[in-house]
């Protein structure tokens, strides 16, 4: 199943699911018990809303070998985890906004896996049912700042940095999906899942040792090599095989 979050004219944010370009509303609680209702509003009425409101994002960082390389970084051997603050979102299809204070933003392409139940010290061989499904990430950096801070959070954390969407999909099948970047049409990464360093399941038992993962709660899961500078006037979109895409215009902050 696709799962949407979207809204109607001054509705207010409901959750669906798709069938080819209609949406069904989900009725009740996605975390729980729902009814999905039949699938007739056209896809092309609403306006798609990044498809979960986490209480936390936490990323994984250096978890593509040539990534690390790229960046002149080793590989960790465990994983190395941060945090995107919620107020990074942006809906998919909206504005990517190059702050002032940078002079290098750059993309990262990024599988990113949402959290269907609260998890704590859940083990890797139970991670999976942890798992409501799978979504595209672009977790936007600005790379200058990133070296010049040693902390990360002002380089990744600034409003719009964290595209995601355009869907959350239950089935998807993480074995060995093409992640893909291009800009302006332009390639700049590409990489199966199945060169992850550290694997989804593993993150899961890794990052529930250290803090509770709740529901709607995200996983970005790093980028491969590849990773590039984003300009103004520019287009980024994000492919995952078998996914979908996650498209977003970038512009100067004014
Ligand atoms: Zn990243």
């Amino acid at each position: 199943m696709r799962i949407v979050r979207y809204q109607t004219k001054n509705e207010a944010p409901k959750f669906g699911w798709l069938h080819d370009d209609k949406i069904g509303e989900i009725e009740g609680d996605l975390f729980g018990a729902y009814k999905r209702k039949e699938a007739k509003t056209p896809l092309a009425d609403v306006r798609l809303l990044a498809p979960s409101e986490p209480s936390k994002i936490v990323c994984v960082g250096r978890n593509y070998v040539e990534h690390a390389k790229e960046l002149g970084n080793d590989v960790p051997k465990i994983p190395l985890i941060f945090l995107k603050p919620p107020s990074s979102i942006i809906n998919p299809g909206e504005t990517i906004y190059l702050p002032p204070q940078s002079k290098q933003v750059e993309h990262e392409a990024e599988l990113v896996v949402v959290i269907g139940k609260r998890a704590r010290n859940v083990t890797a061989e139970d991670a999976k049912n942890y798992i409501l499904g799978y979504t595209i990430g672009n977790d936007v950096t600005a790379r200058d700042l990133q070296k010049t801070d040693g902390q990360w959070t002002r380089a990744k954390g600034f409003d719009t940095f964290c595209p995601f969407g355009p869907w959350i999909d239950t089935d998807f099948n993480i074995a060995d999906a093409l992640i893909t970047c291009k800009v302006n049409g332009q390639p700049r990464q590409m990489a199966s899942t199945r060169d992850m360093v550290f694997h989804v399941t593993t993150l899961i038992a890794y990052i529930s040792s250290v803090m509770t993962l709740e529901p709607g709660d995200l996983i970005f899961t790093g980028t491969p090599a590849g990773v590039g500078e984003l300009k103004h006037g520019d287009e980024v979109v994000v492919e995952i095989e078998g996914l979908g895409e996650l498209r977003n215009p970038v512009k100067a902050e004014k």
